[in-house]
């Protein structure tokens, strides 16, 4: 079978549906999976997001699943956790989420797991090289198809333990319209909470914004509610809600990295010493903050699947990364759960007498770009990375390159670093700077920038 390749990501795999994703290609896929679970006994979980075309999505993964010779469970319709969830507590080989993620409403796509772990990466890659090979062995037996609600199991693995020193916390939540809103709420008010819910109601076509926290322009509405309602912080998720956003009472965001600090803190006094885990984009006030309240502080690379494997290597406690995907084996099994996290964070807030926006002003102030997305063919952005690296190591810099090169600068008393790194998902190249002073961060900008340039253009990109 021909099968556009792009969409066979390292990650996951997704396209636009009704272009990218035939049936066809769908019920080969959940063949496919199937058949590389092993021989005997499979059983495979599959949930799905509330986008339009899921439903069709789900007919063909099952039908091709099924014709593997393996059994379906049905969970029905959740966020990407409540599948990881299952993964966690239900018996199965492999476990299936359907949906787009954060991405628009005509996307769509699978996010694969073998038992509990990520199946990504290379195994993604023999999961498209057999699908091209027809290797698709039909069982003379198909498997059967079950539905399995575990709503309120994973609800009631989301509260317990949480410990609330208040229920009178005045809360906005934005679910996007994604898959996340209905469970969040349920468990937020089964601990006594009182969300003030904006857009918590599925709705595939994601009328009011666009399901993505880490973009701004996304946070709007949620900024507005939470100003003009006087409330103490806003909260949001991506589309299936395996990412979270964070706003202050001022309207300020919280990103990922400084998300991290609050919770490695509250993490670290219960559990001096532990492991923590950020990636390569974070601030490095984070990794120097870890540090300083006892912790062993973990630079990671990109990719919640990557994070994942490395939490569970390291027996880290805590993990996250810049676009809000956040990860506690603290009281909780290791996954990236926004619904999860948010109730973490509204336990913090409930506790400190300070409001959420005092919290941080302990650390120290940088300058700090948001993520810059620099064009750059797939072909040569693995060797640009490469030449920046040796660029800068002949010029005397420490380069840190777990993923990509993170360029240390001298400054005395302040962090000051600049990232180049290939992206996974697409023909990008991710810069980062951060300095204690806006000149600082301008110049080492401005000498990376050209240093990068220099190499795309040398390799004819
Ligand atoms: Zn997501």
């Amino acid at each position: 079978m021909q099968v556009p390749r792009s969409i066979f990501r390292e990650y996951d795999i997704r396209g636009v549906a009704d272009r990218d994703l035939t049936d066809e290609l769908v019920r080969a896929i959940g063949h496919g999976f199937a058949s590389m679970l092993g021989s005997v006994a499979r059983r495979v979980l599959v949930a799905r997001d509330c986008r339009l075309s899921s439903d069709r999505l789900f007919e063909a993964l099952t039908a091709g699943i099924r014709a593997s010779g393996a059994d379906v469970v049905d969970l029905g319709v959740g966020p990407t956790p409540y599948l990881y969830n299952g993964a966690f507590e239900v018996e199965a080989d492999g476990a299936i989420m359907i949906t787009g993620s954060h991405n628009a409403g005509d996307e769509n796509g699978f996010k694969l797991m073998r038992g509990r772990a990520s199946f990504f990466g290379e195994a993604i890659q023999s999961l498209r090289a057999r699908i091209e090979a027809g290797d698709l062995p039909v069982s003379t037996v198909p498997g059967a198809l079950t539905s399995l609600d575990r709503k309120s199991a994973y609800v009631a693995a989301l509260t317990k333990g949480i410990r609330l020193a208040r229920t009178d916390v005045r809360f906005v939540l934005d679910a996007g319209n994604g898959a996340g809103g209905p469970l969040a709420l349920e468990a937020m008010r089964a601990l006594g909470l009182k969300p003030d819910p904006l857009f918590c109601e599925m709705d595939g076509t994601f009328p009011n914004h666009h399901p993505d926290p880490t973009v701004e322009a996304n946070l709007e509405a949620l900024i507005a509610r939470v100003r003009e309602t006087g409330a103490e912080l806003g909260l949001a998720f991506d589309g299936d809600a395996d990412r979270l956003g964070a706003v202050d009472a001022q309207g300020n965001i919280l990103w990922g990295d400084k998300l991290l600090v609050l919770f490695a803190r509250e993490v670290l006094a219960t559990h001096p010493g532990s492991a923590i885990l950020g990636e390569v984009k974070c601030s490095q006030t984070l990794y120097d903050d870890i540090a300083k309240h006892g912790g062993r502080p973990i630079v990671w690379k990109t990719g919640h699947s990557l994070i994942k494997a490395k939490l569970k290597e390291e027996h880290a406690l805590l993990a996250g990364e810049m676009s809000g995907h956040l990860f506690f084996a603290d009281r909780y099994p290791g996954y990236d759960d926004a619904l999860y996290a948010a109730l973490r964070l509204l336990e913090i807030v409930a506790k400190d007498p300070r409001p959420l926006g005092a919290l941080l002003s302990d650390l120290p102030t940088t300058f700090v770009t948001p993520e810059l997305r620099v064009p750059c063919a797939d072909a040569i952005k693995f060797d640009v990375v490469r030449a920046v690296t040796e660029h800068f190591e002949r010029a005397g810099r420490e380069v840190l390159t777990i993923d990509g090169a993170r360029i240390s600068f001298a400054a005395p008393g302040a962090p000051c670093w600049g990232l180049v790194r290939a992206s996974n998902t697409g023909p990008v190249l991710v810069l980062r700077f951060e300095a204690p002073t806006r000149e600082q961060c301008q110049a080492i900008r401005e000498e990376v920038e050209t240093v990068v340039r220099a190499a795309r253009d040398r390799f004819g990109g």
